[in-house]
């Protein structure tokens, strides 16, 4: 299949354009390098043996997106561009609203406008807003979502929904990420944020480097075992593997799928598993929670086995191994 992938520079989507690739699609990304690096386009290459067709446009330039999709003649798309930063959300809503909903919109607009009928989209378990500690698909969403980037999620999704209930052609299915971790086992790519990262995993990362001085782990009055607040974290290879299986299994109508593991993990045990896959300490420190965190999420995985047949085979110890051997400390 020929196959646009947007945010395909970015941590998930080069990833996935690796796994798509190596499975013998044909893969073009668009991106507009706000949060990653056009040299990962090289890495792709080296991995998985094409260097995909590149288009540096920003989904919010309607015109050049367009004139892509009429000369592109896509299958699919994969949907990953977006602004990603929570607390940045909070601060900046209307941007976050432009940028994740304009910017789909504008995607949208294009593959209706060029006959293009099927869309994978990247959404995240922050739509289950409070809905509970394990989530099923079925689990409600969009209550008590306490940010404006979890609302372009639920927003999107039911954009989603309506175009399915206008067309009954259109497939988008719609995976819910719970909390990607890793890197390729090959070292070569990862996540690489542009600026000051929010999530555990880059912040663990510029700890291991000295680049920041240690961890605050936010709060450790959580009702959990240790204190600290769990988390479904799921390697990014698998998640990768997880579009692979649902492009596969595609079909007409709104479906969504949990990608996660269905095993919850604290920020203490993600320290002791960095610390004994790095052979030493990390610094850190327990500091004040952080507003808006729930203390247990964790993914019933079970549709996506048996619809996809996938489920995630790695663990948070490969995850750490993966990690450092992207920064070249293994
Ligand atoms: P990322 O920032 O590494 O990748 C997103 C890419 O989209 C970046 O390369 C960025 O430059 C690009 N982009 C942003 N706005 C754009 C625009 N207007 N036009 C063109 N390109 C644009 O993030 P990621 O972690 O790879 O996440 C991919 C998707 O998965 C995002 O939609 C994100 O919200 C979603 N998601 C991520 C996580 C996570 O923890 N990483 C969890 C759940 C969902
Ligand atoms: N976390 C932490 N210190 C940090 C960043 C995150 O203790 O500097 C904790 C956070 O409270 C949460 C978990 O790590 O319990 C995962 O946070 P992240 O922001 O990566 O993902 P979220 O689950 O919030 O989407």
């Amino acid at each position: 299949m020929k196959i646009m992938v947007t945010g395909g520079t970015g941590y998930i989507g080069s990833h996935t354009a690796i796994e798509l690739i190596q499975a013998g699609h044909e893969v073009e990304i668009l991106d507009n390098l706000f949060n990653s690096k056009e040299s990962v386009l090289d890495k792709i290459a080296e991995i998985a043996g094409t260097r995909p067709v590149f288009y540096n446009c920003d989904l919010l330039d309607y015109a050049k997106v367009l004139e892509i999709f009429q000369n592109g003649k896509y299958d699919v798309v994969l949907h990953f561009a977006g602004l990603k930063a929570v607390g940045e959300s909070v601060e900046q809503p209307v941007r976050y609203y432009e940028n994740n909903i304009t910017g789909t919109v504008n995607l949208l607009k294009a593959m209706q406008e060029t006959g293009v009928s099927k869309i994978i989209f990247s959404s995240s378990a922050t739509v289950y807003g409070d809905a509970g500690a394990i989530l099923s698909e079925d689990s409600e969403t969009g209550h008590g979502i306490t940010n404006p980037y979890g609302q372009t999620k639920f927003m999107i999704e039911q954009i989603l929904r309506d175009i399915c209930v206008a067309d009954s052609t259109f497939s988008a299915t719609v995976l819910r990420y719970f909390n990607p971790v890793g890197n390729h086992p090959s070292g070569l790519i990862g996540e690489d944020p542009n600026g000051r990262p929010n999530n555990l995993m880059p912040i663990v990362m510029k700890v291991a480097t000295g680049e920041i001085p240690e961890l605050s782990i936010f709060g450790n009055d959580y009702p959990t075992e240790d204190g600290t607040c769990k988390r479904d974290y799921i390697h990014v290879v698998d998640l990768a593997k997880g579009h692979l299986a649902a492009l596969e299994h595609m079909k007409p109508g709104f479906v969504p799928y949990n990608l996660g593991t269905g095993k919850a993990t604290s920020v203490i045990e993600m320290v002791k598993a960095f610390e004994e896959a790095a052979g030493r300490p990390l610094p850190h420190k327990f500091a004040e929670r952080r507003a808006g965190d729930l203390p247990e999420l964790c993914a019933n995985p079970a549709k996506a086995e048996k619809e996809l047949g996938w489920k995630a085979e790695f663990t948070v110890a490969d995850a750490m191994r993966d990690t450092l051997k992207f920064l070249g400390k293994e």
